[in-house]
């Protein structure tokens, strides 16, 4: 099965050579906050899956409300003409989840990559019905991720996930990240390095002409990109930034939406009001593929006064407003809520946090810690302190495999050990993950 896996499964983000070297777990169930493997080895998944299984693995209610669904009407498109009960009930929802972001209306995507895509085809088709065609350019953040559609891969900010590919879109420009770790100026102060990389940014907007860019897009926190957040000044500043020069912001919250940083949005978090959101993931805890942009009422008015017809043709997916993914996220919503995930997340965040930070104390490899803002954490491994030298491949994969052995599934991202795990562990959880790290760091010491 191993060798079959290797072979004939092709792993995305992976090179085919090291799914034979070092064969992928197979996952084969899920309870809880812990998976088991084919050789019957359990875990708890400090992954969360991907950054996506907040409410765990057993949530009766979500399962319950699929399979009604499944009974009732299994599918029926949203597309000209036709819509169904249940994704008008999760877009109502939707609307009161994010009434506090400002964002009202829901367009329907079936993941992560169709939102990026969905919310910048959207930002130039507003600026082209407000007549001001010629803002067609994007401006990111190097070492963001936004998917792997040919939009959000050219906005993308890690170089690695756009060269393969290239030409992509022109016009998209990578703006620097307040990476306090690692960054030209060498600036560790979070607050000054902010405050370049906000003057990087209206440096560029006034080198390639405001009127030439449609909108700005970023993670709340860069998730991907090694989980790195930014000093509370950074985001405010960014949308300022956009509205002094009519930029639109779009929050890509594929990760951080539902309550993962310890808010239920992460543009909430700093007290942020976007005027796009793109969210997936979480939206249905895993149990089908299904995302969503969230629509200021500035924006969506554009649209509604448009006079040329077109609303918003060209942009939409068969499974945009999927009943059964509709039904799926509107008990998750429900769960998220009920039991008030974003408290946890906070509070075992802080555990795991301090917990990271203490193994920093006692292993040299590890550089950096980042995190302070809910479940997601990261710990940035070096070959030495002074340099900064990334480690090399052999050791972070040491400690990744000795962690699991040990009770935990973490996710190796480069140098980056990354955790994201559900937002319904417990305290006894974060120190199963945080006692299988002490037993991967021991083993390379
Ligand atoms: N944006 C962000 C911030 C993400 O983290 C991801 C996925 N990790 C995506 C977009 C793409 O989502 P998907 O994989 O569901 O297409």
């Amino acid at each position: 099965l191993k060798e079959h896996n290797a072979r004939h499964l092709w792993h995305p983000m992976a090179h085919p050579a090291d799914s034979l070297a070092n064969p992928p777990q197979i996952i084969v169930g899920g309870e809880g906050v812990e998976i088991v493997d084919i050789d019957g080895h359990k875990s708890v998944d400090a992954v969360g899956g991907l950054w996506n299984v907040n409410l765990g693995y057993s949530c009766a209610p979500v399962k319950q409300a699929i399979a009604e669904q499944l009974d009732k009407l299994p599918y029926y498109s949203i597309f000209r003409g036709t819509t169904n009960d249940a994704v008008i009930e999760l877009s109502t929802m939707l609307r009161d989840f994010f009434e506090p972001d400002g964002l009202s209306r829901a367009f329907f995507t079936s993941g992560g990559s169709d939102s990026v895509e969905i919310a910048l085809r959207l930002a130039r088709q507003y600026h082209k019905l407000r007549g001001e065609a010629g803002r067609i350019k994007f401006l990111s953040l190097k070492k963001g991720y936004h998917g792997t559609h040919t939009l959000g891969a050219s906005v993308n900010g890690n170089a690695n996930f756009r060269s393969a590919y290239e030409p992509l879109m022109p016009g998209c420009y990578h703006i620097l990240a307040p990476y306090t770790y690692r960054n030209p100026f060498n600036e560790t102060d979070p607050a000054r390095l902010a405050q370049l990389c906000l003057a990087a940014l209206e440096d560029e907007i006034r080198f390639q002409d405001p009127g030439t860019i449609a909108a700005f897009i970023m993670e709340p926190i860069l998730g991907a990109g090694g989980v790195i957040p930014p000093h509370e000044s950074f985001m405010p500043g960014v949308r300022e930034i956009c509205s002094k020069y009519g930029i639109l912001l779009i929050a890509d919250e594929v990760i951080t939406a539902f309550g993962r940083t310890g808010s239920w949005s992460g543009s909430r978090h700093w007290g942020v009001k976007p005027d796009l959101l793109c969210c997936a993931k979480a939206i249905t805890n895993g149990y089908f593929p299904f995302g969503a942009v969230m629509i200021s009422d500035g924006v969506g008015e554009v649209f509604e006064k448009d006079e040329t017809g077109k609303g918003s043709i060209g942009s939409g997916y068969t499974y945009s407003g999927h009943p059964v993914g509709a039904a799926a996220a509107i008990a998750c919503l429900a769960e998220t809520e009920r039991l008030q995930v974003k408290d946890n997340a906070a509070a075992r965040g802080e555990q795991l946090f301090r917990g990271l930070e203490a193994l920093k104390h006692k292993h040299a490899v590890i550089g950096d810690v980042r995190g302070g803002h809910g479940l997601m954490c990261a710990l940035e491994l070096v070959a030495d302190r002074e340099t900064k030298a990334p480690i090399d491949k052999k050791t972070i994969g040491d400690v990744h495999r000795t962690t699991y052995e040990n009770g935990a599934m973490v996710r190796v991202s480069g140098n980056n050990v990354i955790l994201s795990p559900p937002l319904v562990l417990s305290e006894a959880h974060v120190d199963t993950i945080l006692n299988a790290l002490e037993a991967g760091f021991a083993s390379v010491s």
